[in-house]
């Protein structure tokens, strides 16, 4: 299996630098015009080599100005910014910094994205293999798409289905939804499903809280009203302390069938939850519950990395968006990549499965 050397990602050091700039300025108004380059570098499907003209000026990248173009330009000649690295010192926030430079592991760049996407050398699932998003977010939760939208935004990528799953009452903070409202959402599936038979299929599904001591926010009964469970955790992602009996508790319940954003990290902010992985995915290939790889740019979760540690255990996986807006469902496309760059084969992807097979693979983790 063709397993790719890391290459110096110029796209992904000039976002941190950008970032960093951002996180040391004292006018919001800097800070935010940092942020808003680091932002477009971060989305640009091509590396920023290829904006380099040939009088040594950068071809103009919206959103990106001045002083932010002077950062890209060092950093493609040096391979740093001593520009940002004088403001850091000046700054008096070194530390802070720091901090949040250990936590940009492992994350692509939309360009790097592209470009193991289109890599041949790398096997894995192509974006024409994917039947289907398994995490979305709708407007009974807090989401911004109404199924509707999910059916046209799914028929409009070639999609044959996608679960929604929004948060679960356990998470008020995210509009978590009812069961009351969740009986009127599958009221609402139900006759969308029967307009659209044999074109295009909601899946049932939520978005369960992993609670603090393993356990899942629904109870079993409620978990059985759904044909997708995606557990995930939303609390402790900040603590180093070990929480491998959480998480394999919450691999271990009956009715959970997606373990998502495995770890809970987010870019340059929190490390996530600490365990002892191996473990967990040794546990989920057991039962095969499914590995999430959430393809949100700000959590990449899990990464290729680790993504491989779970294929070597047996793991399937489960490549989602985790989109709230119709804008979001590209971030598939950053799952599928991590899973290309862990040389993934695309059987073990529950997402190329068709519907009717997914469905039985669920339900029989249902006992
Ligand atoms: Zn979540």
């Amino acid at each position: 299996m063709a397993r790719r050397k890391p290459v110096i990602d110029t796209n992904s050091v000039a976002v941190g630098l950008l970032r960093d700039l951002a996180a040391v300025q004292a006018s919001k108004q800097s800070k935010w015009g940092y942020q808003r380059a680091a932002d477009a570098i971060a989305e640009l499907p091509a590396p920023l080599e290829s904006y380099l003209q040939p009088d040594g000026a950068l071809r103009k990248i919206p959103q990106v100005g001045p002083s932010s173009t002077r950062v890209i330009l060092e950093v493609l000649k040096t391979g740093a910014s001593a520009t940002v690295e004088r403001a850091i010192a000046e700054s008096g926030k070194a530390g802070t910094v720091e901090k949040s430079r250990e936590l940009r592991g492992t994350f692509l760049s939309r360009a790097q994205a592209v470009e193991a996407l289109r890599n041949q050398a790398l096997g894995g699932p192509s974006l024409e293999d994917y039947r289907g998003d398994l995490q979305m977010h709708s407007t009974y939760s807090d989401g911004s798409q109404t199924l509707e939208v999910i059916i046209e935004t799914g028929l409009s990528r070639g999609y044959e289905y996608s679960a929604v799953t929004d948060h679960s009452y356990g998470l008020p903070i995210a509009h978590g939804v009812s069961m009351a409202r969740l009986a009127s959402q599958h009221h609402e599936i139900d006759r969308l499903n029967e307009v659209h038979a044999g074109q295009f299929r909601l899946i049932k599904g939520i978005e369960a809280n992993i609670l603090a001591d393993g356990g899942v926010d629904m109870t079993r009964e409620e978990r059985r009203l759904l044909e997708l469970v995606v557990a995930a955790p939303h609390s402790g992602l900040r603590t180093s302390a070990d929480q491998t009996r959480r998480i394999l508790s919450a691999v271990r319940s009956p009715g959970v069938h997606i373990l998502g954003h495995p770890r809970g990290r987010k870019y340059g902010a929190r490390p996530g939850v600490a365990a002892d992985w191996d473990r967990i995915f040794k546990a989920a290939a057991e039962r095969t519950v499914a590995i999430e790889i959430d393809g949100d740019p700000s959590r990449q979760d899990i990464d290729h990395e680790l993504a491989r540690r779970a294929l070597d255990a047996g793991c399937i996986f489960a490549l989602d968006s985790d989109a709230h807006a119709p804008h979001e469902w590209a971030f598939a496309e950053t799952a599928v990549a991590h899973a290309r760059l862990a040389g993934i084969p695309r059987e073990r992807v529950i997402n190329t499965w068709p519907v009717d097979f997914l469905l039985e693979w669920a339900r029989g983790l249902n006992g």
